[in-house]
């Protein structure tokens, strides 16, 4: 009798067909003598439509009443699930994330999850039911609602399984598993059998959306082995596990296109000690995340403090918050000017196989030049490379990227 945990996303979950589908997958393998945990996401859509009628109210809306929105979300998900499993005679009671024990830090829209004690989860197991929780939500240990980022009910999901020692943790979403690009844009894209966590944790903070980044994260840690599934067919999906040996033979393994960074510049900062230290402190405290930066080389002399260009991305809908940071201190730093733009890309190849072959970066490069696609900044690591593009061709060069490295 095994215990375990499967996690439905907001296309699985999006209309009443879809819920009713779900409780019957549920009550299939509840049938076996399985002991089933559920978490599931907001309906598709309405996570995306809560953000937008808080915006219509105010452009910056408070985060902490973000959380209280958008936690509703789930919730309708929990109970209808619920529903839809006593109508198939399957005894099943829904949990918030709070009652089901999952407590965080108070940092609103993306909290971290402090620790997990699933008390309630295992009674209602014991006493016969499925429990279905929801998932992206959580509470800090004064009783506030918080979040768990965007796309965080696949942490709920991770994190439950670990607390839980679950036989078997699934992912159910709408695509048959991870491919080896987003097979929306990329038609060749090829399914994974299997997929490392650093390859799968690379490829879901450079936008391959599959996968909550931070979810991934999680499951190294705790040496969670997951499936990623579709709910709408019964097709083997990707284990996403440990590094084996014969993984380094791929070279690159995936290629994924992030559509939601922001580039910010800032125009003749003074180039003297402490300058980036003071901006960039000053984002973090504001809970901005900063990715890639770049810095120009300093116009200055021996004589005379210099002036630099410097240039940074942050998630898209930090842009504004950055942005306000940003002019609160060009006073105190005495920079030029501020530039922003949401039209960039961030490509990126990805691959455990990087560390022991060469000549990876010069054929992106290579790809890229003969597209006609101009490379605005570079960044690497021990196994991938990602280059910040203009969006408009993002598309078309992540296709030459995927036939050049992994064919058609
Ligand atoms: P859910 O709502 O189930 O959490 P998401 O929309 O968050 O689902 O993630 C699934 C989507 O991720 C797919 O529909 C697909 O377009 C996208 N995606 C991006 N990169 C990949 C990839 N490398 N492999 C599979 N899917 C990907
Ligand atoms: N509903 C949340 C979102 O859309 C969480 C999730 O779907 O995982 O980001
Ligand atoms: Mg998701």
């Amino acid at each position: 009798m095994a215990l375990i945990v499967q996690k439905y996303g907001g296309t699985s979950v999006g209309n009443p067909d879809r819920i009713k589908n779900v409780a019957r997958r549920v009550a299939e393998y509840r049938s076996r003598g399985d002991r089933v945990v559920v978490v599931v996401s907001a309906m598709s859509g309405v996570t995306d439509g809560l953000i937008k009628l808080a915006k219509d109210i105010a452009p910056l809306p408070s985060e902490r009443e973000m959380d209280v929105l958008l936690a509703t979300g789930e919730q309708q998900t929990i109970a209808l699930t619920a529903i839809a499993l006593h109508s198939l005679n399957v005894p099943a009671v829904s949990l918030t994330g709070a009652q089901a024990g999952i407590v965080t830090d108070g940092v609103h829209t993306k909290a971290k999850i402090h620790n997990l004690t699933p008390k309630k989860v295992r009674e209602l197991l014991k006493q016969g039911n499925v429990v279905i929780v929801a998932g992206f939500q959580g509470e800090t240990p004064e009783g506030q609602i918080t979040t768990l980022g965007r796309g965080g009910s696949d942490l709920t999901a991770i994190a439950l399984a670990a607390a839980l020692q679950a036989d078997l943790c699934q992912i159910y979403t709408d695509v048959d598993g991870v491919y080896t690009a987003d097979p929306r844009i990329v038609k060749e894209a090829k399914k994974l059998e299997e997929i490392s966590y650093d390859e799968m944790l690379e490829l879901a903070s450079l936008g391959a959306k599959v996968m909550q980044s931070r979810s991934v994260e999680f499951a190294k840690k705790f040496d969670v082995v997951f499936e990623v599934r579709s709910s709408l067919n019964d097709n083997p999906g990707t284990v996403v596990k440990e590094e084996t040996k014969s993984m380094e033979d791929v070279v690159v393994r995936g290629v994924s296109l992030d559509k939601n960074q922001a580039k910010v510049t800032l125009v003749g900062v003074p180039d003297k000690p402490g300058v980036a230290a003071r901006i960039f402190k000053a984002l973090g405290d504001a809970t901005v995340n900063v990715d890639m930066i770049v810095q120009n080389i300093s116009h200055g002399s021996l004589d005379k403090v210099g002036a630099t260009d410097l240039s940074f991305t942050v998630d898209k809908p930090d842009l504004l918050k950055a942005q306000k940071v940003i002019d609160g201190l060009k006073k105190e730093l005495g920079f030029r000017d501020v530039i922003a733009t949401e039209k960039i890309g961030k490509l990126s190849i990805v691959g455990v196989g990087m560390r022991s072959h060469t000549g990876v970066a010069a054929k992106l490069f290579e790809t890229l030049a003969n597209e006609g696609v101009n490379i605005d900044m570079i960044s690497t690591s021990e196994i991938k490379v990602s280059v910040v593009i203009d969006l408009a061709k993002g598309e078309q060069a992540m296709q030459a990227v995927h036939a050049a490295f992994i064919g058609c």
